[in-house]
């Protein structure tokens, strides 16, 4: 019997120990556990600025210029409504995270607002034909800070003489922000009438999303803007009546900046738009010849290239020359493709001094792989679409490019066969002789 009670004292011991262990690893469990959820939990405003000045930093790492340009300029404090400077800061350096401008002073700055007329005097007494055609303007927009955008969109409403507004096509290419969903719907209210809103259902990049815009136009012409723009006064009737003459010219307006850090509207020189063999587009001193008739420097001037978004073009002359090659991916190379594809095929690209519109060059990030691959690709339909044996200048500058892949180009082929384009050496004598083929002087050299 004694054997028996001691066998079950020594096993009820055992258990209990097992159980306390049990009970102690729980415990121990517990506490790490909580542990770690307090450390998620951004508890003080101090971590979450340092949490997301680690993201940029991390997401800038191969941009440092971009960088130490965004510390440099950062302003120590922000006259905020609860006086916390801290906060400012973080709220600073999330709007160049998430839009790539301030979102302080663009707040500040609010959803309307008067610029500065940046017009060379003699613009102001032109005088248009009443009769112009009318304009479909399309802007497309990922992610965009909500001020900017309607700064866009109410700068287009009170500067464009309603008679020649055939509407305002806003194109959501997926944004993921809530502030433009149902928030962006009841605020775009006040446009009723005069805007549509079309929502993409994927991320079709701004190329692809410029043609879903332009497939609902009905205007007679096609203005294309960047969602963080302001245009200038008269800015709309100089483009519409150089259209109205010829429809196989395509204009673009003088692009004015607006400082990212601080929303100021700032005039540009005049300059026409041009592009090295790196096909890095660059802005390129005019020609005082250029100004010399009539007109001086309100004259049209004869740009090799367009910089990118602003653009107007008559709508049935983009669908006759190609649109745009829809088979290009996200962003980039588009504004260089069809500016080729315009001057090789029968039209020409002007810059008109009398139209001005602002844009905010904003501090995005450009280096993700996903972009990079995108506009490697990109570039390369361009280059083998239309730049013939010239294409070597590029790879000799982008050795990377020569053995990636670019999809099936038959279609832009095709179609450069049916419009009789010219090639690309009339466009280096014709339109871009600055642009030096060094190939070609090798070429020429070898020969003597
Ligand atoms: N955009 C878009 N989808 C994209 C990338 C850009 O709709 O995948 C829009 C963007 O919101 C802007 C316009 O296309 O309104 C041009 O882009 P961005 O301003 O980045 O070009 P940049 O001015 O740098 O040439
Ligand atoms: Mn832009």
């Amino acid at each position: 019997m004694r054997k028996i009670i001691s066998q079950c004292l020594i096993r009820s011991s055992l258990i209990l120990e097992i159980v306390g262990a049990l009970i102690f690893i729980y415990f121990c469990h517990y506490v790490n556990n909580n542990k770690q959820k307090t450390i998620q939990i951004p508890t003080s405003v101090w971590s979450l600025r340092k949490n997301v000045s680690q993201q940029i930093r991390y997401h800038l790492r191969q941009n440092d210029e971009m960088l130490e340009e965004i510390e440099i300029r950062k302003p120590r404090s922000f006259p905020m409504p609860n006086g916390s400077h801290m906060h400012s800061e973080s709220e600073f350096i999330l709007g160049f995270t998430n839009y790539g401008l301030n979102i302080m002073t663009s707040r500040n700055v609010g959803i309307k607002r008067e610029v500065p007329d940046t017009r060379n005097k003699m613009c102001r007494r032109k005088v248009y034909p009443a009769n112009l055609p009318s304009a479909s303007i399309i802007i497309c927009f990922h992610n965009e800070e909500i001020n900017a955008l309607f700064r866009t969109l109410y700068s287009v409403i009170n500067l464009s003489p309603s008679h020649l507004l055939e509407e305002i096509i806003l194109v959501d290419d997926m944004s993921e922000f809530d502030d433009l969903k149902e928030e962006l719907d009841r605020r775009l209210e006040d446009f009723r009438g005069v805007l549509k809103l079309i929502r993409s259902k994927r991320r079709e990049g701004l190329i692809r999303a410029r043609l879903l815009g332009a497939a609902h136009a009905s205007g007679d012409v096609l203005v294309f803007l960047d969602s963080h723009c302001e245009v200038n006064r008269g800015w709309l009737e100089p483009l519409l009546s150089v259209i109205a003459k010829d429809s196989s010219t395509v204009v673009c307006p003088v692009i004015d900046v607006i400082d990212e850090f601080t929303m100021e509207y700032k005039p540009s020189p005049i300059v026409r738009g041009a592009f090295d063999w790196a096909l890095k587009f660059k802005w390129d001193k005019v020609f005082s010849y250029e100004m010399d008739g009539p007109e001086g420097p309100t004259s049209p001037i004869r740009s090799p290239a367009m910089a990118g978004g602003i653009f107007a073009i008559d709508r049935r002359y983009f669908k006759k020359i190609g649109q745009y090659d829809k088979d290009m991916n996200l962003w980039g190379g588009e504004n260089l493709e069809i500016s080729l594809r315009i001057w090789m095929c029968g039209g020409q690209l002007l810059i008109l001094p009398c139209s001005r519109v602002g844009h905010i060059n904003r501090k995005t990030i450009k280096n993700n792989m996903t972009l990079i691959q995108a506009i490697s690709r990109n570039y390369l339909r361009l280059v083998h679409t239309w730049l013939d044996e010239y294409k070597e200048e590029v790879f000799l500058r982008r050795p990377g490019l020569r053995t990636m892949s670019f999809g099936n180009i038959s279609e832009r082929i095709e179609l450069k066969k049916r419009l009789g384009c010219k090639s690309f050496q009339w466009y280096l004598d014709t339109v871009f002789p600055e642009l030096e083929a060094s190939v070609g002087k090798m070429k020429e050299k070898s020969f003597h």
